[in-house]
């Protein structure tokens, strides 16, 4: 399963928010064995949503958006991802009861445009806030965007995000990035496995498969060629 996430919001764009619920949801889909194609900041405007979320939703199986929910004039997703399905955004009656019900809020507080999500879209509620997310047919989920309304939301969904199980070999070296390029193209070309160099204080290679022989394999290759940082490997 191949997914695209969009996060809205100024505040990413102009440095004031860390986006780490990027790094959060990309951290769980690779858990789950599905790849993450694209991490898209989009602003505060219904135009720039609307546009790759309608892009992404033909190419990826999947596109997740956070931020910009709620009925306040700066919240621009629900009404972006609808136009971008040429829909309008209607209150969900399902959503308003689970907010009155569950959440204890009285139907006459609720500000106006609270329960409203794009027309046929499937709510989701929102266990730590107050506004819905919603699933447009079956394939654009939208979140919040403060991190602790988000992640309770995502795990109400976790389980449509499905992939093959991947097997991770990480191997600490202790030679610099520069002299081991042969050797990681031969072992690039050599084994069906993603190879991730990650180069720091320490070299670590990664690799990454969905057959646990070949990722066995090759590691297995991998650690007979180079000086194998002793303290961390195992
Ligand atoms: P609300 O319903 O409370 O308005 P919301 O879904 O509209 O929530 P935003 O208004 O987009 O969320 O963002 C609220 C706050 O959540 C931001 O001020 C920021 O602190 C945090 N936030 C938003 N997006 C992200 C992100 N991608 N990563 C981390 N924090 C974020
Ligand atoms: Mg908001």
């Amino acid at each position: 399963m191949h997914v695209a996430l969009v996060n809205v919001g100024d505040e990413i764009l102009t440095g004031d928010t860390t986006n780490t619920n990027a790094t959060w949801i990309c951290a769980r889909l690779d858990e789950r064995g599905v790849d993450v194609g694209r991490i898209t900041v989009v602003p505060d405007r219904v135009e720039e949503i609307a546009r790759v979320v309608n892009e992404y939703r033909v190419e990826y199986d999947a596109v997740l958006v956070t931020g910009g929910l709620g009925p306040t004039h700066d919240d621009k997703t629900m009404e972006a991802v609808a136009a971008a399905y040429g829909r309008s955004v209607e209150p969900n009656e399902e959503a308003l009861e689970w907010i009155v019900e569950e959440g204890g809020y009285a139907r006459e507080d609720l500000t106006e445009g609270t329960s409203h999500i794009p027309a046929g879209a499937r709510p989701l509620h929102n266990e730590v806030g107050v506004a819905p997310g919603c699933v447009v047919d079956d394939e654009v989920y939208v979140l919040p965007g403060v991190p602790a309304e988000m992640k309770g939301m995502f795990e109400s969904i976790a389980a449509e995000f499905v992939g093959e199980d991947r097997y991770v070999e990480t191997v600490p070296i202790d030679e610099p990035e520069s002299a081991l390029l042969d050797r990681i193209e031969e072992l690039r070309e050599g084994f069906d496995v993603g190879v991730g160099v990650y180069p720091g204080e320490h070299v670590r290679i990664k690799l990454t498969g969905t057959d646990p022989d070949a990722v066995a394999a090759a590691a297995g290759w991998l650690r007979e060629r180079v000086d194998v940082r002793v303290e961390d490997a195992d």
